[in-house]
């Protein structure tokens, strides 16, 4: 388990390195006795430009700060570790109910292993999201890249211990605006991964792509590690206190 944060490439120059970070989240799962399937997370971060980012990153009136801060800590949900965990900057995606976000997945037939059951497996985790109430995101499946803001995409297997990664890139006010899942159809041990843990690792996965860091609590799916299948209430009141609030920077001066 590891986080790092890495300037935007390319997209951003070094001139406006300041408004955005890369988070890079990974999941690993492995197979354990009686096939149970577990997930294992690794995320990598780190704050290349952080002390410059603390002065960009406009910090609203305290007292709005503050009630967020309260509304945090008493949501029995896991955003108090998570902000812990990240520099106390909140980060998600404008509100896009009326404006899907748009979810580029070719399909991985180059990808020895790869099913179509692979394919439904993740899009069934993307629309498990979409029902959690006033998490307001819709998703829509495009065919191209042009104007994609999130590309899904398969490899063999990673060569370290994952199975999975997520990407985002957030603005300098704490706004997701674009993100990769990088998904494995094989585990770190070479074996091929059921639909049930491909399915696992996306909803894990798409909850980072979604803002969302990691559950102290094994019993959730945003755990580090876990065999959980289906989105459990903390992983959904998480998600919906998250998106309740305004992102950006919720430390002091
Ligand atoms: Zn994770």
């Amino acid at each position: 388990m590891f986080e790092s944060m890495r300037p935007i490439p390319s997209l951003l120059s070094a001139a406006v390195i300041l408004t955005g970070l890369v988070l890079v989240a990974t999941l690993v799962i492995r197979a354990v006795p009686r096939a149970v399937v577990r997930t294992g997370v690794s995320t990598q971060g780190g704050n290349v430009v952080n002390s410059v980012v603390n002065k960009v990153i406009p910090n609203g009136p305290a007292r709005r700060r503050q009630a967020a801060l309260r509304r945090i800590a008493e949501s029995g949900t896991y955003v108090g570790s998570m902000l812990a965990a990240q520099d106390s900057v909140l980060r998600r995606w404008p509100e896009r109910m009326n404006r899907p976000l748009r979810i580029y997945m070719p399909r991985g037939r180059d990808v020895p292993g790869w099913s179509d059951g692979m394919d439904n497996a993740v899009q069934a985790a993307f629309y498990r999201w979409e029902r959690v109430p006033d998490v307001p995101m819709r998703f829509e499946f495009v065919r191209d890249t042009a104007g994609a803001e999130v590309r899904v995409r398969w490899i063999r297997e990673f060569s370290g211990q994952r199975t999975g990664q997520a990407d985002i890139v957030w603005n300098r006010d704490g706004w997701i605006v674009r993100g990769t899942l990088t998904l494995a159809v094989r585990s770190p041990g070479g074996h091929g991964l059921s639909e049930d843990a491909v399915h696992t690792v996306a909803l894990h996965e798409i909850g980072h792509l979604l803002g969302l860091g990691h559950s102290n609590d094994p019993g959730d799916v945003m755990h580090a590690t876990t065999d959980i299948r289906d989105l459990t209430v903390r992983d959904r009141n998480s998600a919906r206190l998250l998106y309740a609030l305004e992102p950006g920077n919720l430390k002091g001066r």
